[in-house]
């Protein structure tokens, strides 16, 4: 059992479909074991994707993550985090795989619904960014 980080960004709280997409998680075998409702600041989003500051996209990205709430989630499975980039599916819609969370909800590259960490080590980074051991219930 291993563990990644999701979040539901905000085109889905927008749209009100956080249960539609944890539906397709549960499906795939992925447990929900923590989550929460939060609205990031204009901080909290940049320094979660700290990463891509450089990038030409960073200020809408920034823009759309603060737009409106988003759910963070830790999720427990299998290989968690190469299983949930799977159901995720590719970072750009036009390119995920058909039944993907993508590929069924996303409304551009940008706004595409859902994150997924991209390593074992980011996952522990990314979660304990935002829940303590205590609140991770499995
Ligand atoms: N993104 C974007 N334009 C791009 C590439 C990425 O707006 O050309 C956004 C998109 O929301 C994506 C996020 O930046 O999910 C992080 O990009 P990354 O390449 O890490 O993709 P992911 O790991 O989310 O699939």
């Amino acid at each position: 059992m291993s563990r990644t980080f999701s979040i539901l960004k905000p085109d889905a709280t927008r749209r009100n479909i956080t249960g539609a997409v944890n539906a397709v998680i549960e499906a795939a075998g992925l447990r929900i074991v923590a989550q929460k409702r939060v609205h990031f600041t204009k901080a909290q989003a940049e320094r979660f994707y700290g990463v891509h500051k450089e990038r030409p996209f960073f200020g809408e990205l920034v823009e759309q993550m603060t737009a409106a709430p988003v759910v963070v989630q830790v999720l427990e499975g299998e290989n968690a985090v190469a299983k949930y980039r799977e159901v995720l599916g590719a970072t750009n819609p036009e390119q995920a795989a058909e039944g993907t969370v993508r590929k069924l909800f996303a409304l551009s590259i940008g706004e595409n619904t859902a994150h997924g960490s991209d390593s074992d080590e980011n996952a522990a980074i990314e979660i304990a960014q935002f829940f303590s051991e205590a609140e991770i219930v499995g």
